[in-house]
């Protein structure tokens, strides 16, 4: 399958500004060092404590925020190198599911011109293809044409979440990011939206990168999995390895806390110490070796790489 996405060696890191002269004093490293990549019509997910990271990498592949080093390819051009237009190219085959569909829908557009902008934007179609398109659109996500004249607040929020999902796929993209995308709707309403999203994305050949710190969810939509703490990726693998056999001790950690009915899957909760540390000044070696049980001395000083330990799987861990 084709390679859609390349992020290369990426850093974020937010200055922090200090002294009567407002100098940069320190860094914020929310992304340090990350690289994978995401091909045609595959779900990768990212996930990890709050804090971890994974909501940063979404915005640095949207541009939202300027990437301090590291490369992000998409459909083989250099997305941080982009000028606004061909940056509005590429958006076509790029776009984004937040989490809040409320704050993302301009509340004083009905549904018909919040679908109708992005066809206008990118110069698809005449007034009336455009009419017939939003009604497939809506039709595709569950909606009737009947949403067309209607404000985001009459509608649910699942309802209004699909009403994101016509907005993204208005343009025929090929990678949508979902960020959170379906944190704030309710357990049922969230396996509606996520079935509906494998559904479009069998029909489109879609490619998904879903962000989320749920990994229920993410058991449920992926291919593969990026486990990230503390702006690193500390486990990466297909997601029947991660979820069956996961390496490193923070993943275990993170799947022991998963709430099990089968008696089978059900396995002794690791609760990790304290809080995850700052990313301004994270732990030297193993950034994970202040919480970790297994950490030896040579954790506190040797950062570990991110090795093979499977066909598909990488784990940066010593004790490996
Ligand atoms: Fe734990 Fe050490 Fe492995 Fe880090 S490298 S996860 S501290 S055992």
């Amino acid at each position: 399958m084709e390679t859609l996405l390349k992020v290369d060696k990426l850093k974020q890191y937010y200055p922090i500004k200090g002294g009567v002269l407002e100098r940069t004093v320190n860094h914020v490293k929310a992304v340090d060092d990350i690289s994978f990549t995401l091909a045609e019509g595959e779900t990768l997910s990212i996930v990890g404590e709050s804090g971890c990271g994974k909501s940063t990498i979404g915005r640095a592949i949207l541009r939202l925020v300027k990437s301090t080093t590291g490369k992000i390819e998409f459909l083989n051009k250099d997305l941080l190198k982009a000028n606004a237009k061909e940056l509005r190219e590429m958006r076509k085959n790029l776009q984004v599911i937040f989490q809040d569909p409320f704050a993302s829908l301009n509340p004083r557009q009905k549904v018909g011109s919040i679908l109708e902008e992005a066809l206008i934007i990118h110069k698809k179609g005449s007034k009336s293809e455009r009419k017939q398109r939003i009604i497939e659109l809506l039709e595709s996500v569950g909606l009737s044409e009947h949403a067309i004249n209607r404000y985001p607040h009459e509608f649910s929020g699942g309802q209004r979440q699909r009403i994101g999902i016509a907005r993204a796929l208005s343009v025929e993209p090929r990678l949508i990011i979902c960020d959170e995308a379906v944190s704030a709707l309710d357990v049922s309403v969230q396996a509606q939206v996520l079935n509906l999203l494998k559904t479009l994305q069998k029909k489109h050949k879609l490619a998904y990168l879903f962000i989320s710190h749920d990994l229920g969810v993410v058991k449920h939509v992926s291919d593969r999995v990026i486990v990230m703490y503390l702006g690193k990726i500390v486990e990466i693998g297909d997601k029947t390895d991660i979820f069956k056999n996961p390496k490193h001790p923070y993943t275990k950690a993170l799947l022991s806390a998963i709430p099990s009915t089968s008696s089978a899957e059900k396995q002794k909760r690791i609760v990790l110490k304290g809080d995850i540390p700052s990313p301004i000044d994270p732990p030297v070696g193993c950034r994970f070796h202040t919480r970790c049980p297994f950490a030896t001395s040579e954790c506190k000083t040797l950062e570990p790489e991110l090795k093979k330990v499977g066909v598909n799987q990488s784990a940066a861990c010593h004790l490996i």
